[in-house]
């Protein structure tokens, strides 16, 4: 069967990674969250006082960087974001990472290095990839490309439960303004700034359930692959 690569870029919260999880299961594709890997780069950066506006410290860090992704013990469905061999996937989902990282990933050299080792890990293709700027620069030529969107207030409250579920308890109003920063930050940078792509197909998971969410991408793959 037909091998395609799968590109899902959106707003910050729009239920990406989620849905990217699961249409990845129901394929058997490899699922690549893109937005870990700037997490992971923005921890280590945080951890070792790496000042942003510097190139030179910038380009030695990113050199010390060694992101990989290995199956979760919580589940083979799933996998643990490791930063030089140590796992973060929990460090990388707090707010303090949130606040920093569409700085981070603004920074051409950063973006440079991310891009790099997201193609390799696309290029034997049956691949989910999310993120924002996947089906834009990092895979122009997919097969299918999804770009969500949902309304700002189901998006705090789904980012709400998540952080809650992992026992962070954040206001609803400092969720929502994060999620606002990140959006505003991460479409007006100049390095990749997220954009639609002109050919993708545009979700809006407002009033959408996550399976139903899974069913229309994964039906949306499915034409793809069977054409
Ligand atoms: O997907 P997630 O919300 O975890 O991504 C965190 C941040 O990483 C985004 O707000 C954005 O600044 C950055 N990012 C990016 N390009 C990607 C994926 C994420 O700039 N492909």
């Amino acid at each position: 069967m037909r091998k395609i690569v799968i590109a899902i870029d959106g707003y910050s919260a729009c239920g990406k990674s989620s849905t990217a999880k699961k249409v990845a299961e129901i394929l058997g594709y490899s699922y690549i969250d893109s937005g870990a890997m700037y997490r992971a780069v923005t921890l280590f950066f945080l951890e070792n006082h790496i000042t942003l506006t510097n190139d030179k410290e910038v380009a030695k860090a990113l050199q010390n960087i060694d992101i990989d992704f290995r199956t979760s013990r919580r589940s083979a469905h799933n996998s643990d974001t490791y930063l030089n061999g140590l796992n973060v996937e929990r460090e990388i989902r707090k707010m303090e990472i949130s606040n920093s990282v569409s700085q981070v990933s603004s920074i051409k050299s950063v973006r440079g290095a991310m891009v790099n080792q997201q193609r390799k890990l696309g290029r034997k293709k049956a691949v989910v990839m999310d993120g924002r700027d996947i089906g834009t620069v990092v895979f122009p030529d997919a097969e299918l490309k999804v770009f969500m969107l949902a309304d700002v207030n189901i998006r705090a409250e789904r980012r709400q439960q998540e952080l809650f579920e992992r026992k962070e308890v954040i206001s609803f109003n400092r969720i929502v303004k994060n999620l606002k920063m990140r959006d505003e930050i991460d479409t007006s940078r100049t390095e990749s700034p997220l954009r639609q792509a002109l050919d993708a197909v545009v979700v809006n998971t407002t009033f959408m359930t996550l399976e139903e969410q899974v069913d229309e991408v994964v039906n949306l793959a499915l034409n793809k692959i069977l054409a």
